[in-house]
């Protein structure tokens, strides 16, 4: 019997933040399915294992390495693809850091404007710069946001963090409104606790746990007894939503959590 078609046969796709975590288990998902997919991330370095592992499964990539958060990078990045691949179906931006974590007394403005740049300014950049070619045929955008965006998070501290990811869901309503002539559908995936490398860009100073507002036990996630998920589990959600089967689904963000949010 032949092979069925992938789900994103013939498909192009963009995922930022490629080289680690969710970003790269999406790629990886998306080349499965038979998508051809740009990889982009800070560095080309970091984006070598998602290479190798998407053409072990002989698909394509293209590497870019650039910053979401400034605006050259942004613009060559789909320039690049406009003259690879002359298509883009599907942007998944995810790219993000956690920044600093710090009471908001000693948080500093610019380790505030960090986190605001990449998380937020990053988005929309990414965003921005597809539409031209993401309009041509229609297609699907998926933002990384957090259940931080719509829950008091038990880490004080996280101020900065949880603004961007609340503001992203502002930010995907208003995409998918404005962009839904253009038969472009945006939506958002909410992970709880993800088993990534996230916490490498965290730095935490003088937070005190009495000072956390709610009563949440560290590590609590009810449907796998506290287990982080994976990043495999939100990359299959993110193929959903980007696929055809989530033809009619646009604005809605997508809670991932083992039901961790429930207790927040
Ligand atoms: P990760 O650190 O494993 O991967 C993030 C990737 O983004 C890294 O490869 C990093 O180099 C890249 N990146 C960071 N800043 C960049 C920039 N300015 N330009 C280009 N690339 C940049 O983390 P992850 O957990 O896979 O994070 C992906 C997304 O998921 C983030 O938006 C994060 O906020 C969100 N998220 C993660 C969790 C979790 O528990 N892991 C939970 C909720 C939301």
């Amino acid at each position: 019997m032949k092979k069925p078609a992938g789900e994103l046969t013939g498909k192009v796709a963009l995922v930022t933040g490629a080289g680690s975590g969710i970003g790269k288990a999406t790629a990886i998902v998306f080349a499965r399915e038979g998508a051809k997919v740009a990889l982009l991330d800070r560095t080309e370095e970091s984006l070598e294992k998602t290479v190798e592992e998407i053409e072990a499964l002989g698909g394509h990539t293209l590497k870019i390495s650039a910053d979401i958060s400034f605006v050259p990078d942004m613009e060559r990045a789909l320039a690049t693809i406009a003259e690879q691949w002359g298509t883009l179906d599907i942007v998944f931006a995810n790219a993000g850091i956690n920044g600093v974590w710090a009471p908001l007394e000693d948080l500093q403005p610019e380790e505030w404007d960090r986190t605001i740049n990449i998380n937020l300014r990053g988005t929309f950049l990414t965003v921005k710069y597809a539409i031209p070619l993401l309009k041509k045929k229609g297609g699907a955008i998926v933002i990384t946001a957090s259940v931080n965006g719509t829950r008091i998070f038990s880490n004080t501290g996280a101020t900065a963090y949880s603004c961007t990811k609340a503001a992203q869901l502002a930010f995907a309503k208003m995409a998918a409104l404005e962009l839904a002539k253009y038969k472009i559908r945006v939506n958002v995936v909410c992970p709880g606790a993800i088993d990534t490398n996230i916490e490498e860009s965290t730095e935490e100073r003088n937070l005190t746990k009495e000072k956390e507002p709610v009563d949440f036990p560290e590590g609590k996630i009810p449907l796998t007894n506290g287990k982080p998920g994976q990043s495999e589990q939100v990359a299959q959600l993110v193929l959903f939503l980007s696929s055809a089967k989530a033809s009619h689904i646009t604005g809605t963000p997508v809670w991932i959590d083992g039901a961790e949010s429930l207790l927040m």
